[in-house]
């Protein structure tokens, strides 16, 4: 195994192609110096001062450069992805938070606040903090999640920030600062205790934050010492990571991008699957070059690269976009995965849309692609129960109901036997459905 067998174009100098991109990230206390500031009004810069005071708020010179089409502001959906909107925050703590801000109240008055306001906001959905944190002889794992048999969430300490941070973030409370909140785990020994003690586990999936925020050593610490561990359960090492939308140059030109593609490679060539789970939100983010690029470089390695999003207002509900997609994915050797539901958290109530629309959006843009490009499967809720997918709206009993399903459920004896819910025509998430036929509960209760 060679560096030299990663590199797509043999003799081509990266640094020169792209000039050696700098990171340079921007967040409440340095973004009016992104030169494209100018652009904004007086009242929209201080709209992100009141919502990035609640929500985390970072964004980064590619993305600003290459994605956000500034001619396109306020409504471009690149830049409402990154840059706090005023309806992010529901009325009353929007007016809450600015009052304080115009009366330049104690910095500590506006960061209790926006603890409080971020309380009612419903930082831990599906049972995150409770539910799916598994015990190793009584001690609880703080960095490990196990809700489905197969695979096992890993936290790395390192890896719960980004390279930007998305409005739509359903683990945002784990880059506010409060210590609790982290589920953090720096030691993978005691995740190699557990999976040894748990032969049907057979992925481990690195999330976070985006666990490619850290350092390519970092990383290879953890992954070696499971790959040293030699499970033999173990078949597949996932990686979710946003960082080939938001930091591409992490595969290209960052000081220790040729080391991340040798620690693929490495993964691949001990017979281990490894996936990117990476987070395309929108077409424009699979079009620079820069992109293109890191993707081939990664393929190369023998890593596969799956992609999830999910449907969001302002930003991608759009049958087409998707169709245009799901297409460019496969054009370029990515695998469409999960088309997910806005999560019950954070800003849910400005990108949240219908379940209804959610399942047209899905069924219309799917019509428009290739059986390649089916591989997607959606409108999925990740919810307490599992990962129920709305299969459809049909009439039934003379009762009009949604058909769902649980693509994955904490139980997998209920996995993939269709379910009925009355039909809602406002319901946007699992926890507003009721069972239809007038049944008590759903069969999984
Ligand atoms: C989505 C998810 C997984 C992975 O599910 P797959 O269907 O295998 O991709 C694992 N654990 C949790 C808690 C999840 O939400
Ligand atoms: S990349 Fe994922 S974890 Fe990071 S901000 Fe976006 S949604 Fe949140």
């Amino acid at each position: 195994m060679t560096l030299q067998s990663t590199i797509i174009h043999p003799g081509e100098d990266l640094q020169e192609v792209f000039q050696n991109p700098k990171y340079k990230p921007y967040g409440i206390k340095n973004f009016l110096q992104i030169p494209q500031i100018s652009k904004l009004t007086d009242e929209q810069i201080f709209d992100i001062e009141v919502v990035a005071r609640v929500l985390p708020f970072r964004t980064n010179n590619y993305v600003i450069d290459e994605l956000i089409d500034w001619n396109n502001i306020p409504k471009d959906p690149l830049y409402i992805l990154n840059f706090p909107q005023k309806e992010m925050l529901r009325k009353h703590h929007y007016d809450r938070m600015a009052a304080l801000l115009k009366s330049n109240a104690e910095e500590e008055l506006i960061s209790q606040t926006a603890n409080q306001i971020r309380e009612k906001l419903d930082p831990h959905p599906a049972g995150q903090l409770t539910k799916n944190r598994p015990d190793l002889d009584g001690e609880v794992l703080p960095g490990v999640q196990h809700k489905y048999r197969e695979t096992m969430l890993f936290f790395p300490t390192q890896g719960q920030t980004c390279h930007a941070y998305c409005t739509f973030c359903f683990r945002w409370p784990q880059f506010t600062g409060i210590a609790d909140y982290k589920f953090a785990m720096s030691e993978i020994e005691s995740a190699i205790k557990y999976l040894r003690k748990h032969p049907d586990i057979t992925d481990i999936l690195f999330t976070g934050g985006d666990p490619l925020f850290m350092k390519t050593k970092i990383l290879e610490g953890y992954i070696d010492a499971l790959l040293e561990a030699d499970l033999p359960n173990l078949r597949s090492i996932r990686i979710g990571s946003k960082a080939l939308s938001y930091w591409p140059y992490r595969f290209l030109t960052d000081n220790d991008a040729d080391t991340l593609l040798a620690l693929f490679e490495k993964v691949t060539s001990n017979g281990i699957h490894l996936a990117l789970m990476a987070h395309f939100n929108h077409p424009r983010e699979l079009t620079t070059q820069a992109v293109e690029l890191a993707i081939s470089r990664i393929r190369h390695t023998g890593a596969q690269i799956r992609a999830q999003s999910p449907v969001l207002k302002h930003i991608n509900n759009d049958p087409n976009l998707w169709a245009i997609m799901w297409q460019r994915q496969v054009e370029l050797g990515v695998v469409p995965y999960y088309m997910f539901i806005a999560r019950n958290t954070g800003a849910q109530h400005y990108f949240s849309i219908p379940l209804e629309e959610a399942w047209k959006v899905y069924r219309k843009a799917y019509q428009q692609v290739s059986g390649l490009a089916r591989t997607v499967r959606g409108p999925v809720m990740s919810c307490n129960p599992g990962k129920v997918q709305v299969l459809g709206i049909t009439e039934m009993l003379n009762e009009k109901v949604y058909i769902l399903r649980a693509l994955q459920h904490r139980n997998p004896k209920y996995v993939m036997k269709p379910f009925f819910a009355k039909y809602d025509p406002k319901a946007t998430w699992f926890n507003q459905l009721i069972p239809a036929f007038g049944e008590e509960k759903f069969f999984f209760d």
